[in-house]
């Protein structure tokens, strides 16, 4: 596990720059954190890094927003979503080209993939954030090490 902290929404964007750049197509991210923790701020930079030009908020009404840039973003909120709605399968939304970043992923624990970047933030105080980021599998293993 790789730990950070954070004192402004720009250093956290940064942060999600430093993730986005050793993300590639197919690769799942997993943002944990309560509301205005952050993960909608994180997921920005790693948008920039992806080479999205579009400003990147947060998916209220949708389930999914599609960004297009180098590598595709595919931002989940998944807040909204009833848990015991089986009808919602989360494979469809995991796209092979593209990078799929799900925040309130527990909504839906019984379709979460076995492996995934997981990035847990805190809120502590004020602004202050601290940012938890832990592969999960053998390739996000190696994309922690590169942080
Ligand atoms: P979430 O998606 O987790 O609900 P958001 O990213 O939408 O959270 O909101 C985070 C809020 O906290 C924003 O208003 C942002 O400006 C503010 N903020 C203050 N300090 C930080 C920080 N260090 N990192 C991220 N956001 C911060
Ligand atoms: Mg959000």
């Amino acid at each position: 596990m790789k730990c950070f902290n954070t004192s402004t929404s720009d250093e956290t964007i940064k942060l999600g720059e430093k993730i986005g750049k050793v993300l590639k197509e197919g690769d799942v991210v997993l943002l944990d954190g309560d509301l205005s923790a952050g993960k909608t701020t994180i997921t920005k930079g790693i948008g920039l890094a992806l080479g999205v030009k579009k400003i990147i908020n947060s998916p209220t009404f949708t389930i999914v927003k599609t960004y297009s840039g180098d590598i595709n973003l595919y931002h989940l909120d998944l807040y909204r979503l009833d848990g015991l709605n089986n009808d919602f399968d989360l494979e469809e939304y995991i796209e092979a080209d593209g990078v799929t970043v799900i925040e309130w992923p527990h909504q839906v624990d019984e379709l979460i993939p076995s492996e995934y970047l997981e990035i847990k933030l805190f809120k502590l105080d004020n602004d202050e954030r601290r940012i938890e980021v832990r592969g999960i599998g053998k390739k996000y293993i190696e994309k922690e090490d590169l942080l």
